[in-house]
C-alpha cells in the first residue's frame, strides 16, 4: 500500500493525501525524472497534462507520471523535497503529519527551471497563517529566509550554476 492518496482538495483541484502517519524525518518517496522521454512539442499535450510537465535538466521537460504531481503548494509546508540532481529528488516528512491529512510543498524553493526566472506570480490561497499573500516559483523572488531554508537541499549544479546569484544566500547562512 502508498502511503498516499490522490483526493479533491480544498487548496487547488486535486491534491495529494497522507494515507497513513508520517514521522517527522520520514522518507515518503523518492521521484526519478530521468529515465521519462523528454517532451518534444507541449502542442500535443492535454490541458491537464500540461499541469504536470516537470524539467528533467538540460532543458528538457518530462511529463511526469507520479502522484507528487498532484501535491499543492503551501506557504507552511509539511514535506520537504532534497535533490540530489535535478531530476532525482526525496521527498520526506517535514514534520509528523497524521494520515489524511494534505501533503504539501513550497513552490517557492523548488522550481529548478526558474531558479532566476519569474514565469507568473499568483495570489496565494494555501491559507496558512504565514502565507506570504502572493505565490512565485522564482527562487531568487522568495524572502531570503525562504530561499536559506531550501537552499541546501539544492542539486549541486544548481549549486554552481547560479554561484554568484546565491551569494547573499550563502553569506546569511
Ligand atoms: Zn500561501
Amino acid at each position: 500500500m502508498n502511503g498516499y492518496i490522490i483526493k479533491n482538495s480544498k487548496i487547488h483541484g486535486k491534491g495529494l493525501f497522507a494515507n497513513k502517519n508520517f514521522k517527522k524525518d520520514e522518507l515518503i518517496f523518492k521521484v526519478d525524472l530521468s529515465k521519462l522521454p523528454k517532451i518534444k512539442s507541449k502542442n500535443k499535450l492535454s490541458e491537464e497534462q500540461k499541469f504536470h510537465i516537470d524539467y528533467a535538466g538540460r532543458g528538457k521537460y518530462v511529463l511526469a507520471t507520479h502522484p507528487y504531481v498532484y501535491i499543492n503548494h503551501s506557504c507552511d509546508p509539511n514535506v520537504l523535497i532534497k535533490h540530489e540532481t535535478i531530476s532525482k529528488s526525496k521527498f520526506y516528512a517535514m514534520k509528523d503529519i497524521k494520515k489524511g491529512e494534505q501533503l504539501t510543498y513550497d513552490y517557492g524553493g523548488n522550481a529548478m527551471d526558474q531558479i532566476d526566472k519569474e514565469l507568473w506570480t499568483i495570489k496565494c490561497l494555501c491559507g496558512a497563517k504565514i502565507c506570504r499573500g502572493t505565490l512565485s516559483t522564482c527562487f531568487l523572488k522568495q524572502p531570503i529566509e525562504i530561499q536559506k531554508r531550501y537552499y541546501k537541499y539544492l542539486p549541486q549544479s544548481i549549486k554552481r550554476k547560479y554561484k554568484d546569484k546565491f551569494k547573499g544566500v550563502r553569506e546569511q547562512n
